[in-house]
C-alpha cells in the first residue's frame, strides 16, 4: 500500500504534523494522517482496564456502551466498534467532539481516577463514527414500513433531530420546523466551527433529508405558522426550541456600540464560515480582528467568544468572570484551552458600567471577592469598594447565559405548561406536556444544557410518542 511504502521514509511525530513535508502528494498525506489517527485510536483504547465498573458508562447521559467499543477499537474490529456506539447514540462523531468530557465519561474514567490520565473516550468516538462515514458503513436511513402517522418537529436541533431520526427509522412522517435558514440549532449557529466542523453537521442533516424527514426552513412558529395549525396537522408534536432569550448586563452604557451579545456575534462568524453575506461582520460590527475584546461571562459560551476573538485576529482578549476559577461555570479545559490560546482572565471581576461616546471604548470594572456561602452552599461574590478600574475595549461581548423565551405567549397557548423559569413542563421520562399529543425535550425543558443531553431526551421522546401514536384515538384524546 502506498502508505506503508511512505512511512518507510517519513518518520510519522509523536503528536500530529503540523506541516506536510515539502515531497508529500496530498492523497499520502491525508493516508499518513489516517493512519497515524487509527494508531493513535487504537493506543488509546488499549489503554481502558476494562474495569468492571464502567463509571464512564454511567456518567454517559446515553449510557454509550463505553468499555465494548473500546475494546474493539483496541482489537482492530472498528466496524463492530461503530454499530455498538451508534446504537445508543444519533451523532457520536458531535457528541466524541464537543461533549464535555472532563466532567463526563472521562472524569469519571478509573485510569483517570487513579491519576494516570484518562482513556481520551471522546476523540476514539469521534475517530471511530468519522472512519464509519468514510467507509461507507453509515447507512441511510431507509424505514422498513411507511406509516401513515405524522409527527411536526419545532426546533431542528440535536432535540429535534434525534427525535426526527429515531421517528423516521420506524416510518412515522417527519416535519422539522425551524426559524433559522440552516437546521441544526446551537450546532450549526451557536457552536464554533472550530470545535464542530459545519460539514460534520451538514452531512447528518443531508442524511435526513435524503430519508424523507421534510425541513420547513425559515419558519417562526407564533410568527409565519401557528402551533395550533402545526398541531392540527399532525397527530403528535414535539416541541424543541432551545432557550434563546440572552441574559442582559444592566449597567450604564450599555446601549452604546460595539456591545453585542454573544450569540449574534457567534453565529455571524458561524454564517462566515458557510459562506454567507454577512453584513455586520463585514462591516465590523461582529468581528474583532484588530480590536480590544472584553467577553463578560464565564461559562462554555464566553470561551467560544474568547477563542473566536483569538482566531479573528484581536489585539488582546480578556474575559471578566465574577467569581474565582474553580467556581467558574464553564468547562475547565476549555478554560486552559482559551489560557493557553493567549486569553487572559481576569478573575473575581464584574462590569459596573461603560465608557464611550460614539461606541464603547472601555468597561467600569469592580473589583469582587467571595463572601458568605448562599443557601446552596456556593460564596456569593461581593463588591470590593473603592477597587474599580477602567479596562479599555472597542468590543466587548455579553455571554451571561440564556432564559427561555415565553412560549404560552408568543404562541398563544396559554394552557401550555411552563415552570417559574419559563421552561416548558415536560414528564422526564415521557416527556409529555400537559397538552394531548404534545412533547417537549431539550434546552427548552432543561433549560440551557448540553447537545448529549438534547440527544438522550429526543431519543426518548421519540420513543414515547411511539407509544402514544400506538394507542386507540379515543385514549390520546385525552
Ligand atoms: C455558544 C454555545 C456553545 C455551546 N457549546 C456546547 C458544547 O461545546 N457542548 C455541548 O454539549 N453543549 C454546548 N452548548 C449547549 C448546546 O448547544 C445545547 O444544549 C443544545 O444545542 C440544545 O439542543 P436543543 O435541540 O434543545 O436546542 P437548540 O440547539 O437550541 O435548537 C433549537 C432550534 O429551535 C429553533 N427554534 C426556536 N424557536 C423557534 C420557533 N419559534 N419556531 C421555529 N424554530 C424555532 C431554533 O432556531 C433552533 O434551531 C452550547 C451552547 C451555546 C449557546
Ligand atoms: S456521548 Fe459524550 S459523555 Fe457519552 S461517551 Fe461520548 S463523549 Fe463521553
Amino acid at each position: 500500500m502506498a502508505v506503508q511504502r511512505m512511512l518507510q521514509f517519513v518518520t510519522v511525530p509523536k503528536e500530529m504534523p503540523e506541516k506536510r513535508p515539502a515531497n508529500l502528494r496530498t492523497e499520502d498525506f491525508h493516508e499518513i494522517y489516517r493512519e497515524f489517527a487509527a494508531q493513535k485510536a487504537a493506543e488509546q483504547a488499549s489503554r481502558c482496564s476494562q474495569c468492571g465498573v464502567p463509571y464512564c458508562q454511567s456518567h454517559c447521559p446515553l449510557h454509550n456502551n463505553i468499555p465494548d467499543w473500546l475494546r474493539l477499537t483496541a482489537e482492530g474490529r472498528l466496524q463492530e466498534a461503530y454499530e455498538i456506539s451508534q446504537a445508543t447514540n444519533t451523532f457520536p462523531e458531535i457528541c466524541g467532539r464537543i461533549c464535555p468530557q472532563d466532567r463526563l465519561c472521562e472524569g469519571n474514567c478509573v485510569i483517570e481516577q487513579s491519576g494516570h490520565g484518562t482513556v481520551t473516550i471522546g476523540s476514539v468516538e469521534k475517530y471511530i463514527t468519522d472512519t464509519a462515514w468514510e467507509q461507507g458503513w453509515v447507512k441511510p436511513i431507509l424505514p422498513a414500513v411507511e406509516r401513515t402517522e405524522s409527527v411536526g418537529i419545532i426546533g431542528g436541533g440535536p432535540g429535534g433531530l434525534a427525535a426526527a431520526d429515531a421517528l423516521r427509522r420506524k416510518g412515522v412522517q417527519v416535519t422539522v420546523y425551524d426559524r433559522n435558514d440552516r437546521a441544526g440549532g446551537l450546532l450549526t449557529y451557536g457552536i464554533p466551527g472550530f470545535k464542530l466542523e459545519k460539514p460534520i453537521v451538514m452531512q447528518r442533516i443531508a442524511q435526513l433529508e435524503e430519508a424523507g424527514v421534510q425541513f420547513v426552513l425559515n419558519c417562526n412558529v407564533g410568527v409565519d405558522l401557528s402551533f395550533d395549525a402545526i398541531r392540527g396537522q399532525h397527530d403528535a408534536v414535539l416541541i424543541s426550541t432551545g432557550v434563546y432569550k440572552a441574559r442582559d448586563v444592566s449597567a450604564p452604557g450599555v446601549g452604546l456600540g460595539g456591545i453585542v451579545q454573544a450569540l449574534d456575534y457567534l453565529t455571524a462568524s458561524n454564517r462566515k464560515s458557510f459562506g454567507d453575506e454577512v453584513e455586520a461582520f463585514d462591516n465590523g460590527t461582529l468581528n474583532a480582528e484588530g480590536k480590544r475584546v472584553v467577553v463578560i461571562g464565564g461559562g462554555d459560551t464566553a470561551m467560544d467568544c474568547v477563542r473566536t476573538a483569538i482566531r479573528q485576529g484581536a489585539t488582546s482578549v480578556k474575559c471578566l468572570y465574577r467569581r474565582d476559577k474553580a467556581n467558574m461555570p464553564g468547562s475547565q479545559r476549555e478554560t486552559q484551552n482559551a489560557e493557553e490560546e493567549g486569553v487572559e482572565f481576569v478573575w473575581l471581576t464584574a462590569p459596573k458600567g461603560f465608557t464611550g461616546t460614539n461606541g464603547v471604548d472601555g468597561v467600569m470594572v469592580q473589583r469582587m471577592r467571595l463572601g458568605a456561602p448562599d443557601t446552596s452552599g456556593r460564596q456569593l461574590p461581593e463588591v470590593i469598594e473603592g477597587a474599580d478600574y477602567i479596562e479599555p475595549a472597542d468590543l466587548v461581548v455579553t455571554a451571561l447565559g440564556f432564559e427561555p423565551e415565553n412560549l404560552p405567549e408568543q404562541w398563544s397557548v396559554p394552557d401550555l405548561g411552563v415552570t417559574r423559569w419559563g421552561t416548558v413542563k415536560a414528564d422526564f421520562r415521557s416527556h409529555a406536556t400537559n397538552l394531548p399529543g404534545v412533547f417537549a425535550a431539550g434546552d427548552i425543558v432543561r433549560g440551557a444544557s448540553l447537545v448529549v443531553w438534547a440527544i438522550r431526551d429526543g431519543r426518548e421522546a421519540a420513543d414515547a410518542i411511539m407509544e402514544y401514536l400506538a394507542q386507540p384515538a379515543s385514549v390520546a384524546a385525552e
